[in-house]
């Protein structure tokens, strides 16, 4: 690694969509890259294929980033000294530079028509020759030129590429890549229409932006040749390239994808794109803990550490070359570490707020924050207080139906009775706080001959109307005295009722 050069690592996405999780672990290295070293992380976008050009594609990139707390130094919001850093803005100085390569003689213009090239292309498909250009247009005199031009047709650049011998490059993720030159074909740098291709644009663009490292897509690999050809062509000294291993989907077939991904284990849609994962209740940390773990390793057998140990490590050595399957199974199991541990009441009790208000409840501050301490442990994703404590701030609270109130091996004569006596216990107390509502329905529960679990069982759906809760008592503590009360009375009635229907 060229140490002497200050760092500045440049995260490159094309338009065409939202934020897909493996580009976003694809910027997360690039970004721990320029952190570790204190240097500068930038984001260019590269809008040269307009055909795949997607309208509100660079808001929800830029988006992504935010959420994961990637933050960039130079953009194009941000500007700084290299800018524009939109492809499209810079036009003119790809065009100049593909004409200084034609006047070095590295590069050429081809005239060839559409249909001219699908013949090449047959041609070279029946003599079993890779797809590529057979350099006709390599040499063509002036006059040829002026009768092409003539004739109306339009040029493209394209790179004089070597025909013999080796090309021997180095990637950081796996040292030393040698290649036949037989496979880079004279590629296309400049389009008719004036657009640069990947392959020119982005050389221009490292160079100019003095780009330090190329962090990109394992894909990029078998252009790695062509794009060190033209480093050399241009004399330009070039930067360390390290192509990142892609994510696979889960079944281990091919490339993450949003079409392919599929379902995992417990029948969820396996989430690719970060605004799901925003969507779906994840903690941006805990996303970032789980992306560095891919095909990075922290060292020590540790799978949890914050951003700041990870940038402290992060130095781009020891990145696996292997692609990786996508292990979604354990970012469950991480975001709840981080529910758990990582996250101050106040923090979680923000974080719990969307999803609740997102269902539709009206949330108070105060019984907000009450229920932090008795979700905390048992929600895996934000989302998840919907389902376990949303009954908090039902206003419309509906009782629950007799079958659920039904405690296993108890009739509705006997859960009645229950929790006639459990009300008026409850009711005679003089403390509503868990240690004392506990120990008092505990020996209720001896008293009727009941176990534990029966009339804990009963009374949590009595006030919660569902099975699953925070612990009860607890949960009634918050609800305070007379809302649980109301709430028991409430099932009492349904009893009753059903009891009176029956007669
Ligand atoms: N625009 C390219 C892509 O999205 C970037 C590759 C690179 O980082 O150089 O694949």
């Amino acid at each position: 690694m060229t140490e002497a050069r200050p760092v500045r690592t440049r995260f490159a996405p094309s338009p065409t969509g939202p934020l897909h999780i493996g580009s976003a672990r694809t910027a997360l290295f690039t970004w721990l890259l320029a952190r570790h070293y204190g240097g500068q992380f930038i984001l260019r976008i590269e809008d040269t294929d307009q055909k795949r050009y997607i309208e509100g594609s660079l808001q929800l990139v830029t988006d992504g980033l935010q959420w994961l707390g990637l933050d960039w130094d130079e953009g194009p919001d941000k500007g700084g000294p290299y800018g524009p850093y939109t492809q499209s803005q810079r036009l003119d100085l790809y065009q100049q530079w593909a004409n200084w390569l034609v006047e070095q003689g590295k590069a050429y213009r081809a005239y060839d028509t559409r249909e001219e090239l699908s013949q090449i292309s047959a041609e070279r498909e029946a003599k079993k020759l890779p797809p590529g250009y057979d350099g006709r247009h390599r040499e063509l005199t002036p006059a040829q030129e002026e009768k092409f031009i003539a004739e109306g047709r339009k040029p493209v650049i394209r790179f004089k590429a070597p025909d013999s011998g080796k090309t021997i490059a180095q990637d950081l993720v796996r040292g030393e890549v040698e290649f036949d030159n037989s496979t880079i074909s004279d590629m296309i740098l400049l389009k008719e229409d004036g657009f640069p291709t990947y392959h020119l644009a982005h050389i221009i663009d490292d160079h100019l932006m003095e780009i330090s490292h190329v962090t990109r897509s394992i894909e990029w690999l078998p252009s790695l040749p062509l794009h060190y050809q033209l480093w050399q062509a241009f004399g330009w000294e070039m930067p360390v390239y390290a192509h990142l291993p892609v994510l696979l989907n889960p079944n281990g077939k091919g490339k993450l994808s949003k079409r392919h991904a599929g379902f995992s284990e417990d029948g969820k849609q396996v989430l690719v794109l970060t605004k799901e994962f925003q969507e779906a209740g994840y903690y941006a940390p805990a996303v970032v803990n789980f992306l560095t773990n891919i095909g990075w390793n922290f060292g020590d057998e540790r799978e949890v550490f914050s951003v700041e140990e990870a940038i402290a490590r992060f130095d781009g050595t020891g990145i696996n070359p292997a692609n990786s399957v996508y292990p979604i199974e354990k970012l469950d199991w991480l975001n709840g570490v981080y529910i758990r541990e990582k996250m101050s009441d106040a923090e979680l009790a923000a974080h719990l707020r969307t999803p609740l208000e997102r269902a539709g409840l009206t949330v108070d501050d105060s019984t907000l924050l009450q229920i932090v301490p008795i979700v905390r442990t048992r929600i895996k994703i934000f989302n998840d207080v919907v389902d376990l404590a949303g009954f908090f701030f039902r206003e419309d609270f509906s009782p629950p139906s007799v079958e659920d109130l039904i405690p296993r091996k108890m009739d509705a004569a006997g859960t009645l009775h229950a929790l006639e006596i459990a009300h008026a216990h409850l009711s005679g107390l003089s403390s509503f706080a868990f240690d004392h509502t506990e120990p008092a329905m505990r020996a209720l529960a001896e008293e009727l001959g009941l176990k534990a679990g029966q009339l804990f069982g009963a009374l949590r759906v009595a006030v919660t109307a569902q099975s699953v809760s925070p612990p009860l008592f607890e949960t009634m503590e918050i609800l305070g005295k007379a809302e649980s009360l109301r709430r028991i009375q409430l099932a009492i009635d349904v009893l009753a009722k059903q009891r009176v229907s029956q007669q």
